[in-house]
This record gives structure tokens, sequence and C-alpha cells, in this order.
């Protein structure tokens, strides 16, 4: 299974992918959790990204992408993954293609996780309080004005991706504002039941539409 997450921040894209992990056996690949680390090593690329993050802005393309190039061609995503965070621009989605055409593997979803705005602010208030309840550091894009930041570079520049994976029949909305559980149920009633094979080209299991 091949799956994109797609929601604003707080949408619960984190809560779900980790869902989807358990139940395929496939592996989560989080664009925000690799760069985050990159900062925490003190990488060329964390250096270069650190500030960007922090005030809830977009990454470069570039680094991103190439990040992902690097995860996705290791062998324990060749079972399947799920990306979380990526793409998030169309020129992402469009690297993206050209990784999986690379690799001669398909997509079997981009699921969209609808939420209202309004509610964010009061998950992330809460995702903070948790946060600080368990003595956890907080990430420093965990506050409110980051919060708006973050929203509005998901609807200028992630949003219009809804569109691009609509197109190509790929697209399956979900609402993120039901509880967990019945989020997961609605996603698993979403997804294809005979994902594409792991690799095209292997006929024998290839249930894949052109
Ligand atoms: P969220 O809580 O919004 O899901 P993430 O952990 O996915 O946040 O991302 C945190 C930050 O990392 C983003 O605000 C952005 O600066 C950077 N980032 C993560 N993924 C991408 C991406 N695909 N393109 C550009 N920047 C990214």
């Amino acid at each position: 299974m091949r799956l994109i997450l797609l929601g604003p921040p707080g949408a619960g894209k984190g809560t779900q992918a980790l869902r989807l992990v358990a139940k395929y056996g496939i592996v989560q690949l989080s664009t925000g959790d690799m760069l985050r680390a990159a900062v925490k090593a003190g990488t060329p690329i964390g250096r270069q990204v650190k500030e960007i993050m922090d005030s809830g802005s977009l990454c470069p393309d570039g680094v991103v992408v190439e990040i992902v190039a690097d995860r996705i061609a290791q062998p324990d995503a060749r079972k399947g993954f799920i990306l979380d965070g990526f793409p998030r621009t169309v020129p992402q989605a469009k690297a993206l293609d050209r990784m999986l055409a690379q690799h001669g593997i398909k997509l079997d979803a981009a699921i969209e996780l609808r939420v209202d705005e309004d509610a964010l602010l009061k998950r992330i208030e809460s995702r903070i309080a948790e946060t600080k309840a368990r003595g956890e550091a907080l990430r420093a894009d965990d506050n409110p004005a980051v919060l708006r930041q973050r929203l509005e570079a998901y609807r200028a520049q992630t949003a219009p991706l809804a569109d691009y994976y609509r197109k190509k029949n790929v697209l399956r909305t979900v609402n993120g504002m039901a509880s967990i559980a019945d989020v997961t149920a609605a996603i698993d009633k979403a997804l294809p039941s005979e994902p594409h094979a792991l690799r095209a080209g292997s006929k024998k299991n290839d249930h894949a539409s052109p």
C-alpha cells in the first residue's frame, strides 16, 4: 500500500499514519520528522531549514524532494509507505510522480483529512498541554502565531493538491473532525481493497489501472 496523507497542521495525520503503519506493515515517511531530525543533528540541511520551520513556512522544494527520494529508495520502503507531510506543493507532487515512475510504482490513494480550521487551534493547544504534562520538550512551531502561518502555507500551497490528486482519481476525502476511531474506520473504507503490486510490471499481482 502506498499512500499520501493530506491535511492541515493538527488534522490528525500523524495519529492516523501510526494506525495505518500497524495495519498494513508499511513505513511512515514524515518529512516534518526527518527535517526536525536534521535540525537536531545540526546537519547542513538542518542549519538551512531551522529558521524556516520555526516560522511556520515551507522549506524549499529541492531540499524536501531530495530527502524523500533518498528515503523512498531504502529497502524498508519497498513493502509500501505512507507519506505524511509530503508533498506539500504542486512542484513536490510532480517530483513525487517522477520518483514513483522511476521505481515503477503507483500510489494507491491520497487521503485528505478535512477539518474545521477553528477547531485546529484548540487541538494544537491541547497537544501543547499534553506534551508539557508528559514533561517533554515542545516543538518550536507548536504555538498559535506559528500555527496561523502554517495554516496560511497550507491554504496557499498545499490545498491545491486535493485537485491535483482528484484529477488522477486517487483522492479520498475523509471527515477529520470525527473521533480518532471513526476517522480510522472511514479511511479503511476509502482505501482500495486490492493495492497495486509492489513493483509495476509484476503482472501476476498487478491490479493497477492505467
Ligand atoms: P504539521 O504539524 O503541520 O503536520 P510537519 O511536522 O509535517 O507539521 O512539518 C513541520 C514543518 O516542517 C513545516 O511547517 C515545514 O516548515 C517543514 N516541512 C515538512 N514537510 C515539508 C514539505 N513537504 N515541504 C516543505 N516544508 C516541509
